[in-house]
């Protein structure tokens, strides 16, 4: 088990929809984690894929937040 419930909710402000996958020291729901996958894809291709899998959660925090900014928030 975890020892923080941090990870009970999709680290996207306003997003409601239960985790999927941990994100950094979060997580995000599956819509906004293939988000971000996509997002790191188109960024910096498998030389980032690869850079971001060495990191430790704390290291990816800021790539999260970068990609954090571009997302939209869709009303449901
Ligand atoms: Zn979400």
């Amino acid at each position: 088990m975890s020892e923080t419930m941090h990870d009970t909710m999709c680290l996207v402000g306003g997003c409601t929809q239960p985790v999927y996958a941990p994100a950094g020291t979060r997580a995000l729901c599956k819509e906004h984690f293939l988000d971000f996958v996509k997002w790191r894809k188109k960024k910096g291709g498998l030389a980032l894929f690869r850079k971001y899998s060495a990191m430790t959660m704390q290291e990816r925090d800021p790539l999260v937040d970068e990609w954090a900014k571009t997302v939209l928030v869709h009303p449901r």
